[in-house]
């Protein structure tokens, strides 16, 4: 493996940290306030090949790797997270059908999300089922060429934005194994019977679209399921395998932007008489932030290099995803500890970080989830 950046990528790097940089603050503040998604700047950043730059190129994408999206990420997340996850995470879901979906449905659905024209979103989650995606029971029953779904999906990003939706779906409750009971089915949202409602009222990333979804007697054509039918569990652990990835350069983005922030504070500020980077315990917690920052970046760097060369390393992946999410939290509260009293403030910008890390630890797989993961790896089943 070479960690030598192209020259490809160092430009990619420099041109996501021109826009996140450039166009960014117009909209954070008050999507953060107010809770907006920023969809014009959504839009901007397809128009500038932004987003989906993982997508073949024969859906419209760019044809990079999962690797060039994390370094897009990364540095837009470094900017601000809220911003960052709304302007990338209209893909959310592309990825699936990359992996598993026919010729026709990537036809269908890729090309438009990397356009600007669609957004896209990803349901598992329910009421009664958050880390045991197998207790998911929304029912799709099939009907002529149809299937018919029903149920409650929770927490799912971009469901009030979004124009077609994964829907993990029991299309099986015969089978004895709870793992093989569902499949995918793409969800147009202008379907009748389907309704959003935007959840808020968020700690963080709250330019980010939630919402709870109410999916009452569907009606999907059968060709909107993706991949095998029954394999719906498998395909979303391969799906995540993928996203994990990308969180992780979310919580790296997080983690530089917030260090950067208290860098810039602790060696403007004095206290007694000297700047307060001159205090050893200081220069201490920035040593920390910045080796656990390379610590998770050269882990995950790792991880979706792999993941460009068609290896899914799930161990290596959860590791990566916990490891960041720890990280990122652990770098967002010295940050602000740094700024003393002024962190505490909106106006300095850092309790933001602090905010948004936090759900870096919870959203796909919770870090305990990942530890089991992992541990399961190393152990084995008890
Ligand atoms: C902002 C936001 C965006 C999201 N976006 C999406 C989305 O787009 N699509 C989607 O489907 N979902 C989405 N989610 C849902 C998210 O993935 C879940 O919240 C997460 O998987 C945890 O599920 P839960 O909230 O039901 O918590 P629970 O499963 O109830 O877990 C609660 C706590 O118990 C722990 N726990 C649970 N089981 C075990 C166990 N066996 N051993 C040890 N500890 C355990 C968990 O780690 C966690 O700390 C989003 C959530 C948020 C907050």
């Amino acid at each position: 493996m070479d960690f030598a950046l192209s020259e490809e990528q160092k430009d990619i790097i420099k041109a996501a940290r021109e826009f996140a940089e450039g166009e960014f603050p117009d909209y954070m503040e008050e999507s953060d306030e107010k809770e907006i998604f920023p969809r014009a700047l959504w839009k901007k950043g397809c128009e500038l090949g932004f987003v989906g730059v993982f997508i073949d190129e024969e859906y419209g994408g760019a044809g990079l790797g999962y690797f060039e999206d994390a370094l897009i990420s990364e540095e837009f997340w470094r900017v601000d997270p809220g911003c960052g996850v709304s302007v990338l995470g209209g893909t959310f879901g592309a990825q699936l059908i990359q992996l598993y979906g026919s010729e026709e449905q990537k036809r269908r659905f890729l090309p438009p999300l990397v356009e600007g024209k669609a957004i896209m979103g990803s349901a598992i989650t329910e009421p009664d089922a958050g880390s045991d995606v197998a207790g998911v029971t929304t029912t799709a029953v099939p009907d002529k060429d149809s299937y018919v779904i029903n149920g409650n999906k929770m927490f799912i990003t971009n469901g009030s934005v979004a124009d077609y939706v994964n829907v993990l779906c029991v299309t099986h409750p015969e089978e004895q194994d709870r793992h093989r009971r569902h499949s995918v089915i793409v969800v147009e949202t202008d379907r009748e019977g389907f309704e959003a409602n935007k959840l808020k009222g968020k700690l963080g990333i709250r330019a980010s679209d939630t919402a709870e979804i109410s999916l009452t007697n569907v009606r999907v054509p059968s060709r909107n399921l993706i991949g095998t039918p029954g394999n719906g569990f498998k395909q979303f652990m391969g799906f995540f395998n993928v996203t994990r990835v990308h969180i992780c350069s979310q919580a790296v983005g997080a983690a530089q932007g917030a260090m950067e922030k208290a860098i810039e504070h602790i060696k403007n500020r004095k206290q007694f008489g000297v700047p307060l980077a001159s205090f050893q315990v200081n220069q201490f917690k920035i040593a920390e932030m910045a080796t656990r920052i390379e610590a998770g970046r050269t882990l995950y760097w790792r991880a979706a290099w792999l993941l460009d060369q068609g290896v899914q390393d799930h161990r290596l992946i959860a590791m990566a995803k916990w490891f960041c999410g720890e990280m990122a939290v652990y770098v967002a509260n010295e940050a602000l500890q740094l700024h003393g009293g002024y962190g505490y403030l909106r106006e300095y910008g850092v309790e933001k970080y602090y905010r948004d890390a936090k759900i870096l630890e919870i959203y796909e797989g919770a870090k305990e989830i990942e530890k089991l993961v992992v541990a399961r790896a190393i152990l084995g089943k008890f």
